[in-house]
């Protein structure tokens, strides 16, 4: 259920604040105040997921940039252990999709929000609002946000 109009909705989701401004916590206040109920981090289900609107029959990950390499401009390498990182980083990659693919198995219907865009130079956090809204709101299997918006 959706209270408010988009204006609102809008400037709610760039005016959340607080002590923890994690971009997990920011998506979790919008939904809050929207009306929208969820529990979190429920371990039954294939990757722990962020966030889960049973209601809706959907999960959210709040996915930070470099640790599950959404290639934009904060999806470096370090230098030094580069091996290590690579592999570390193609088993994140792969443990994702898997995750992924075991939730839609089970009728879930899944979102993945990037941190970047909800934080940083080209965070467009009045666009991942409406992103949430229309994907919770839809028959939607999978979205990402951003401003490529994919969805499946
Ligand atoms: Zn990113």
């Amino acid at each position: 259920m959706d209270v408010h109009s988009p204006e609102q909705r809008s400037f709610n989701m760039s005016r959340i604040r607080g002590k923890d401004t994690r971009p997990e916590m920011m998506v979790r206040g919008w939904l809050w105040a929207n009306g929208y109920r969820y529990r979190l981090h429920r371990k039954d289900l294939p990757g722990r997921p962020d966030i889960v609107l049973p209601k809706h029959r959907a999960v959210i990950f709040v996915h930070g940039c470099f640790w599950h390499r959404h290639g934009c401009r904060s999806t470096t390498t370090p230098e030094s252990r580069r091996d290590f990182w690579l592999a570390k980083f193609s088993e994140n990659v792969s443990r994702d999709k898997r995750n992924i693919a075991a939730l839609l198995e089970q009728s879930w219907r899944v979102m993945v929000i990037w941190e970047c865009s909800l934080r940083g130079k080209n965070a467009t956090p009045e666009l991942v609002a409406e992103q949430i809204a229309d994907f919770l709101n839809s028959e939607t299997r999978f979205a990402e946000s951003g401003t490529q918006w994919k969805r499946e």
